[in-house]
């Protein structure tokens, strides 16, 4: 039986999170994730940054582009684009805001 996942920063998931703050309408730059359209690579879900309008894919894709964008600008909130309902994604606190 696999581990169910659950993060090991537990003291960080039950703090609230403040990072949606930083969210506001943004224009996305792409359709897709460029960084896997250049790349000729496919993606699961794509996901829109709230700080800058970079559209990357999820975790649950190949190259997850939108954990990396995260980690390299800051930038801590991301809205899912299709498929699915537009969820809001922390990259700081790994879960839905
Ligand atoms: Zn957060
Ligand atoms: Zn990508
Ligand atoms: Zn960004």
């Amino acid at each position: 039986m696999p581990g169910d996942g659950r993060r090991e920063a537990d003291g960080v998931g039950r703090r609230p999170c403040g990072h949606y703050g930083v969210a506001r309408p943004v224009q996305a730059h792409s359709t897709g994730c460029e960084e896997c359209l250049a790349g000729g690579d496919d993606w699961v879900e794509l996901w829109l940054c709230q700080s800058c309008g970079w559209v990357a894919c999820s975790d649950n894709s190949p190259n997850r582009h939108a954990q990396a964008h995260c980690e390299e600008t800051d930038h801590p909130i991301a809205v899912r684009l299709r498929p699915g309902p537009r969820s809001r994604w922390c990259y700081v606190h790994h879960r839905i805001v």
